[in-house]
């Protein structure tokens, strides 16, 4: 068997485009997204330029917001507050990891729940699981649409999800529970991960951890999402990057497996955009709550 590649490049590209349209006649008053960066960690500094770009392309202002990593929490929450009274701001994301020693949920905290266009507060992660209109984190977001755009039976199947983060696997199990898939989830502390893994018509990979899942951990015929973003170390490809997954293994007994780079990554970036928009949408409504 070889895998169909589920291409995420694609399918977020289709979800920019129809966003450029929908916001073509919106040129002169477009959404805002801030988009704030603590510190000089050059992984999240290129994710903020990516999503600058996304915003670029499809029409949405962006507000670049640069602060020190020697900022202090105060200044952190000073800022989002006046980004939070800033009417031609409609979202606002806080680029994680904050460096060491800051508080993020105390950060996150501190985003009007009707700009929390990443969803990670509080109040957007208790709606989720209440089962109540929020915003979704975009990667568990991203994930479920490829499902759902790949035509992945999800009511009944058995979903593992290896990761257990409040920004991916935790919401990810919660919306995969909402779909009526039965969902396991795997942490560092699960024993046997492959007994479980084998187990999985759908296995979501969020780890980080290089290439940790290979082919006798995977179910012949399962559906294989991997979240993970890892930077290789050594060897020819030393400086690309790879999933959680061995493609080149897992491809030859899963049914179906996304690539990294070009599967979960662009489509988070896609549903970043589409709460950006859904946030202008509510705030021009009037609706401030969630
Ligand atoms: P975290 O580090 O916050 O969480 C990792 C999770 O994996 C934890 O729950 C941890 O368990 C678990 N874990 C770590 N090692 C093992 C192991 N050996 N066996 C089983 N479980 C393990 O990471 P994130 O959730 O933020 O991100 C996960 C990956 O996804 C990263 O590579 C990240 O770069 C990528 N990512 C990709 C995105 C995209 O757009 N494609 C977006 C966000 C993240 P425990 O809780 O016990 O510590």
């Amino acid at each position: 068997m070889t895998a169909e590649i589920m291409n995420g490049s694609g399918l977020a590209a289709k979800l920019r485009e129809d966003l450029r349209t929908e916001l073509a006649p919106f040129q002169a008053s477009p959404p805002g997204l801030a988009v704030v960066l603590v510190g000089a960690d050059p992984a999240s500094a290129v994710y903020v330029k990516h999503k600058i770009r996304a915003c670029e392309e499809v029409g949405i202002r962006s507000i670049h917001v640069s602060l020190p990593a020697t900022a202090t929490q105060e200044q952190i929450a000073a800022e989002i507050r006046r980004l939070n009274a800033a009417r031609d701001v409609h979202g606002i994301l806080v680029q994680l990891p904050l460096p060491s020693g800051m508080d993020t949920l105390a950060a996150l905290a501190e985003i009007d729940p009707v700009k929390d266009v990443d969803g990670f507060g509080a109040l957007n992660q208790g709606r989720l699981v209440s089962g109540l209109p929020g915003f979704r984190p975009c990667t568990p977001a991203g994930v479920m649409h490829m499902l759902q755009a790949g035509n992945v039976p999800l009511a009944g199947a058995h979903a593992v999800v290896l990761g257990r983060s409040l920004i991916v696997g935790k919401p990810l199990a919660t919306l995969l529970l909402a779909a009526d898939a039965s969902v396991t989830v795997c942490h560092s502390r699960s024993a046997d991960i492959g007994a479980l893994t084998r187990l999985a018509d759908i296995l979501v990979v969020a780890v980080g951890r290089a290439r940790m899942i290979t082919a006798d951990m995977v179910k012949p015929g399962a559906t294989v999402i991997d979240v993970g973003i890892n930077r290789v170390q050594q060897g020819a490809l030393a400086g690309s990057l790879c999933g959680d997954v061995d493609f080149e293994s897992v491809r030859r007994v899963a049914a179906r497996l996304t690539p990294v780079p070009g599967g979960v990554g662009p489509m988070t970036i896609a549903m970043l955009l589409r709460n950006t928009v859904d946030a202008w949408h509510r705030q021009a409504r009037g609706a401030h709550r969630g």
